[in-house]
């Protein structure tokens, strides 16, 4: 990693010191600290303050037992985790992680990530994160629900509409926020929908919630390519993932004149040349909840699956990394590069390493960072919220058009801000600078 302006390398030692083997944590406040210099030569009160050092540090942290049933009958222990890190715009605000790699680091790094997130949407959130080290694969759905209902018998204490609202994130959909809210109603009788976000639609969830991350990733990508005088039409796509923020990215993309050429899981990768059959790709990963070496075995054709190497082998024209953290390496950055990729924005949560974002952007390459790409799912969650305080639901052209509009704002104010701070077309600084400014401006209003 390059090295950090003399206060900000202080910052960051202390982090390290504080924060031992939490690597990605580590890796999620240097890349925002990287972008800081000219913040803190513009304005020295964020440095007297200590508004840095007190940003990198959760407000509060709570690590509990999640003992569950499975249908064995044997007892299983998980172990769940909320970090509530900053709430100077608003409540706690951020999705659960159901996935075996989650451990305080994944947290916190998320988390912290959420805060500038949130505050480029211009909505009332503070940023928070929560999960398990629970493995959803395999499980039945009673097992699914019982976990779900321990994991709320201790999370339900420290949550609440003007509190923290968590929602879903990998792992956590509308099964498992059903569960959840379920359980949150029956401890607390009290039909409190502001409590979690991502509800279903029939009990107080919003239109264009499921969609709204990958939708928001694509819409910001159409910014990005019209900033440039180009659009979306006829561009060669590929995405890696088949999640939810995989699928809605995939058919946004096609709503726009694109061909999205691959996918991928855990497993391994799909190309499909004629363009992903979304349907098909839908019915395999979330009904069937299969693998996706099985769309390809379906589809028939050209379509082929690969089980070793990487997605971004595949030349394409713009690069959408939706699956997980530090997915795309340098090596697969320059083979993209090498094959005229023009756009890449990341539907993940830090899918880039850090070298591959510094290469990216050098060699020319439009580069969107999560924090900014990734906000429409968690700018919706707030839409979601604003409705369910005033006891209202709206419609799904009306959600998705407030959705593109938030996306625009966000891209724009990425640019308007890197210009100010002398770095022209850079999203990163533009995204970190914006983020940091606002929820900043905030602590120093508040006090200490
Ligand atoms: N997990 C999503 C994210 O990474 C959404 C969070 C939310 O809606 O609260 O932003």
């Amino acid at each position: 990693m390059p090295a950090l302006a003399e206060s900000l390398h202080e910052i960051y030692d202390e982090v390290l010191r504080r924060n031992p083997g939490e690597v990605e944590f580590h890796q999620a406040v240097h890349e925002v600290l990287d972008s800081l210099a000219p913040v803190v030569a513009k304005h020295p009160q964020y440095a007297d303050e200590q508004v840095i050092r007190r940003l990198c540090e959760p407000e509060r942290q709570i690590i509990f037992r999640v003992p569950w049933v499975d249908d064995d009958g044997r007892v299983q222990i998980n172990r769940g985790f909320r970090v509530e890190f900053n709430s100077s715009l608003g409540p706690y605000k951020g999705g659960l992680r159901f996935h075996p790699s989650v451990y305080l680091g994944i947290v916190k790094f998320l988390g912290f990530e959420q805060i500038f997130k949130n505050a480029l949407t211009g909505l009332p959130i503070g940023g928070g994160k929560g999960g398990s080290d629970f493995d959803p694969k395999g499980r039945s759905d009673g097992e699914i629900m019982r976990f779900c209902q321990s994991f709320m018998t201790e999370l339900y204490r420290h949550i609440g509409e003007y509190t923290d609202v968590p929602a879903g994130d990998i792992g956590v959909g509308g099964r498992e926020i059903g569960y959840l809210f379920g359980q949150y109603k029956r401890i607390t009788n009290r039909y409190e929908s502001g409590v979690l976000t991502g509800k279903g639609l029939t009990w107080g969830g919003s239109q264009v919630r499921t969609e709204a991350t990958g939708y928001g990733t694509v819409f910001f990508v159409d910014e990005i390519l019209r900033t440039r005088g180009d659009s979306m039409d006829g561009k060669t796509v590929v995405v890696s993932g088949s999640g939810n923020v995989a699928i809605y990215a995939i058919e946004k993309v096609q709503q726009l004149g694109g061909t999205v050429i691959g996918c991928s899981d855990s497993s391994g990768y799909v190309v499909d040349q004629k363009g992903i059959d979304l349907e098909l790709l839908r019915e395999v990963k979330e009904t069937r909840r299969g693998r996706i070496a099985e769309y390809a075995e379906l589809r028939g054709g050209d379509a082929r699956f690969v089980a070793d190497g990487s997605i971004w082998q595949l030349p394409c024209d713009v690069a959408l990394p939706c699956a997980t953290q530090n997915e795309l390496s340098v090596a697969d950055a320059e083979t993209l590069i090498g094959n005229g990729c023009i756009a890449v924005a990341e539907g993940a949560n830090m899918p880039c390493v850090p070298d591959a974002v510094r290469l990216l952007t050098s060699s020319g390459v439009a580069f969107a960072p999560g924090k900014a790409a990734n906000a429409g799912g968690v700018a919706t969650s707030a839409l979601e919220m604003q409705q369910n305080a005033s006891r209202d639901s709206w419609t799904f052209e009306h959600t998705e058009e407030r959705l593109a509009v938030i996306m625009r704002n966000i891209h724009d104010r990425c640019l308007t801000t890197a210009d100010e701070y002398g770095v022209p077309g850079n999203y990163v600084a533009g995204a970190n600078i914006s983020g940091f400014t606002q929820v900043a401006d905030a602590m120093l209003a508040l006090g200490v």
